[in-house]
Formats: structure tokens, C-alpha cells, sequence
């Protein structure tokens, strides 16, 4: 039998009776004759409580000490483990990101894997140890300072290592028992999918469906890694993240819709009264690129014929918004826009589903299921299996509850079961 990795999230290890859990469960796994390796997250929500922490210090904390504190959330953690697996009678060692061999970039913050060199990892289980990995950090290769890989990328530590390993597959531990067709905190009557296609949770993931971290899909498919989410809290199978759902001899048509996610992340910003000449939406998103701010939706209105001026409103991760507005403010007069306009109570809400490109009909019922919640829209954009819109925040849960019945994704009885975390 071949490695497994096994990936828990904070909400499993958020105490000592989750920590002694997860260890009984490492090592009935290893009894079933497996090799084993762990990528372990921070307990419950260590990672928030020292980011607020390193606020009260300083509101903007200088992003290398910022990752140095937070990394120390998944060490707490590690070695904890490693104590309960051996007080189980199996050897188990912790490692960092750094000594299992997790190179990066040198973002803070947001630094990428470029490498991973697993030598005392390999080493650890060929002399049947469990080794156990801190998620969410690495190394740079450059600055050889301690790096981490965004929020939520424990995950990818996980799908990474498993690559690099050959393992057979890589399990994600988590507090609800697999990818539903929405969050279950939101819809109760959310259905659990027995499988998922690479390309359907892609669009889920960067549609902020915080279940799987974005990176770790890209990883899975590249390396064909595949990925088994279920709930650390109960033995039930959960879903499998698949290349393709379509399995040979499939007589059942396959789902047109997956589901439905929503992100309360992303702001949105509008330069008001832009001229409309030739290059202007290009320097207005250069300086942008320039900052490191990731745009995701963008909508430039038609220009009065009075003034020849337009509004262009994109949106951006909230966290980015500052960084934004100084950048854009520093061109107010090259560029001659007339103000800047910042709103960050607004959400996302997307509609996933690699059959709606053979079928037609799809946006004009997610509409009108939205304009019956009376949702208003606020903006649209649209890929070839997903159709996404800005609403305000208040009404993200309305709308994400009207989608899922008017697309008759509600169970007939409740199945989604929110086994801990408190969805921070
Ligand atoms: P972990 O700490 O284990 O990494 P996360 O909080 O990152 O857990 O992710 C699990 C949470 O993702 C669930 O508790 C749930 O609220 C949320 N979630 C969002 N969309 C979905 C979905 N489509 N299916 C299942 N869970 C979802
Ligand atoms: N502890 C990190 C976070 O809260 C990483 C993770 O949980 O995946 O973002
Ligand atoms: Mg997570």
C-alpha cells in the first residue's frame, strides 16, 4: 500500500480531545498499512487571533515578521500532534514548511511553491515514522526568509506534497463531510457531491468557495493528485475531485449545474467621469498591475454624450483595496477621472456548472430567481461554465438560498452536517 496525505483543517485539531481524535485516526490508517504523511493547520482559529493581535501592535505590520508570526500557528499545532501519534505508540515527527522542504517565491504573504524537495520526509516514513507537515508556509529561495502561501493554503501544502511523493491520494480533513452544492452555513439543505470535476471545482474555489483553496485544484489536476474532501468528524466517504465526473458507461446525464458559491471578499472600486479617449482604461489598470492588485470583474459604462466621460467600476480583493486607491489616486491628473469611489459591502455570487454550455436558458433563470428574492444586481460577469454577480452584501444569503432552490438543487431531507468551526 501506497503513501497517503492526510490534511487536517484548524476547525479538526481546534483542541486537545480534536488533536487526540486526529491522532487515533492517523494511526488507523497506518495500521491499515499505509505510509503516512500529515499536513496540519493551525488550531481553530489561531491563524485570525494573531493577525488581530499583530493589528493591535501596528495596523500595517511589516509583511516578513507578519509571516514569521502567523507560521507559528501551524508549529503549535505540529508538534502537538506529533506528541498525541506517539503517545499512541507510533513514532511521528513534526516538521516546518522550511524542513520539509516547501520552496517558495519571496511574496509575502502570498508567496507560490516553486519546488519542493522532500528529502527528510521520504526519510522519516521509509523508517516507518508519520511525518507531520505545517501547512500554509515555506521558504524562499531567495531571501531564505519563512514564507506563507495565502489564507487557506494548507491545502496546497497538502496536494503539493502529494505530488512530489507519488502518493495515491491526498485526503482533506475538514468540519463538513465534502463539497456541497452550496456552503452548508448558508443552505442547510445543501447536497453533498459524490464527485467533482477538476474543471466544475476550479471555477467553485475561485468563486470563493473556501472548501478547497484555489491552488491546490490547480496542483491536483497538473499532477493528476486525486483529492478526497470529507469531515475528520465521522468515517462517512465524502467527494472525490476527479478529472472528469463522467465515468464510462454513464447512462445518467451529468449535472448541468455543481452549485453555488459566494465570496465576501472582494470590494469595488469606480473611477468616476474618465474621459473617454484611447488608453485610458489601459493606464488605469497598468498602475494596477503594477501595485499587485488582482482585478477580477470589470464594467465600463457608455459615456454620457454630453461630458465624452464614462465610470469604470472593477472589483479587487478587499484586502487590496488601500494599496488601489493610493495607486489610482497617484494618476487623478494624468488620467483627469473626477473622484474615486470604494465600497466594500458588496459580495459575489456564482452559479457553477459545466452543462450550462449545451444549455441555453440558464442566466435568464438565475436572473429572475434573483430578481424574485429582490436581489439587485450590481454587476456580471460570466465564463464558459460559470455566471457571477456583485450584489450587496446584505443579501449574499438571500441570493445564494433563491439560486439553489430555483435550480432544484435542495435535498428533500437534510444531509449537510456542520461538524465544528466557526466559519471564520
Ligand atoms: P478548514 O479549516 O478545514 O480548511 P475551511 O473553513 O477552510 O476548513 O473550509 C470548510 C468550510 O468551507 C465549511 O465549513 C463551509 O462553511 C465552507 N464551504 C463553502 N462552500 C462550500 C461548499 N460548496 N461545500 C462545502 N463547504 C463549503
Ligand atoms: N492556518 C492558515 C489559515 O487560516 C492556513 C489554513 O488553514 O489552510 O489560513
Ligand atoms: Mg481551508
Amino acid at each position: 500500500m501506497g503513501i497517503v496525505v492526510q490534511k487536517y483543517g484548524g476547525s479538526s485539531v481546534a483542541d486537545a480531545d480534536g488533536i487526540k481524535r486526529v491522532a487515533q485516526r492517523i494511526v488507523n490508517t497506518k495500521k491499515q498499512g499505509h505510509e503516512v504523511v500529515v499536513v496540519v493547520s493551525a488550531m481553530g482559529d489561531t491563524t485570525d487571533d494573531l493577525r488581530d493581535l499583530a493589528e493591535q501592535v501596528t495596523p500595517l505590520p511589516p509583511p516578513r515578521e507578519l509571516d514569521m508570526l502567523l507560521t507559528a500557528g501551524e508549529r503549535i499545532s505540529m508538534a502537538l500532534l506529533a506528541m498525541a501519534v506517539s503517545s499512541l505508540g507510533h513514532e511521528a515527527q513534526s516538521f516546518t514548511g522550511s524542513q520539509a522542504g516547501v520552496i517558495t517565491d519571496s511574496v509575502h504573504g502570498k508567496a507560490k511553491i516553486i519546488d519542493i524537495t522532500p528529502g527528510r520526509i521520504q526519510s522519516a516514513i521509509d523508517e516507518g515514522h508519520v511525518a507531520i507537515v505545517a501547512g500554509f508556509q515555506g521558504v524562499s529561495q531567495d531571501t531564505k526568509d519563512v514564507t506563507t502561501l495565502g489564507r487557506g493554503a494548507s491545502d496546497t501544502t497538502a496536494v503539493a506534497l502529494a505530488a512530489a511523493l507519488g502518493a495515491e491520494v491526498c485526503e482533506i480533513y475538514t468540519d463538513v463531510a465534502g463539497v456541497f452544492t452550496a456552503d452548508p452555513r448558508i443552505v442547510p439543505a445543501a447536497r453533498k457531491l459524490d464527485r467533482v470535476s477538476h474543471e466544475e471545482m476550479l471555477e467553485m474555489a475561485a468563486s470563493g468557495a473556501k472548501i478547497l483553496h484555489l491552488r491546490c485544484v490547480e496542483y491536483a489536476r497538473r499532477y493528476d493528485v486525486p483529492i478526497h474532501v470529507r469531515t475528520s468528524f465521522d468515517t462517512i466517504e465524502g467527494t472525490w475531485v476527479l478529472p472528469d465526473t463522467a465515468e464510462e458507461g454513464d447512462t445518467v446525464e451529468q449535472a448541468i449545474i455543481a452549485g453555488v458559491a459566494h465570496d465576501r471578499s472582494e470590494a469595488k472600486i469606480t473611477v468616476v467621469g474618465v474621459p473617454d479617449k484611447v488608453g485610458e482604461a489601459a493606464r488605469i489598470f497598468e498602475v494596477l498591475a503594477a501595485s499587485e492588485v488582482n482585478i477580477d470583474m470589470v464594467v465600463q459604462n457608455v459615456s454620457a454624450a454630453a461630458t465624452a466621460r464614462t465610470d469604470i467600476s472593477f472589483t479587487l480583493p478587499r484586502e487590496d483595496g488601500q494599496v488601489a486607491m493610493a495607486a489610482l489616486a497617484k494618476i487623478q491628473d494624468e488620467v483627469g477621472y473626477d473622484k474615486l469611489l470604494f465600497d466594500d459591502r458588496v459580495g459575489k455570487v456564482s452559479l457553477i456548472g459545466a452543462g450550462m454550455r449545451s444549455h441555453p436558458g440558464i442566466t435568464a433563470k438565475f436572473f429572475a430567481a434573483l430578481a424574485a428574492a429582490g436581489v439587485n444586481i450590481e454587476m456580471i460577469s460570466t465564463s464558459e461554465i460559470r455566471i457571477s454577480v456583485i450584489v450587496d452584501e446584505g443579501q449574499i444569503d438571500t441570493a445564494v438560498r433563491a439560486t439553489h432552490t430555483a435550480f432544484d438543487l435542495d435535498a428533500d431531507e437534510v444531509e449537510a452536517v456542520v461538524y465544528g468551526g466557526t466559519g471564520r
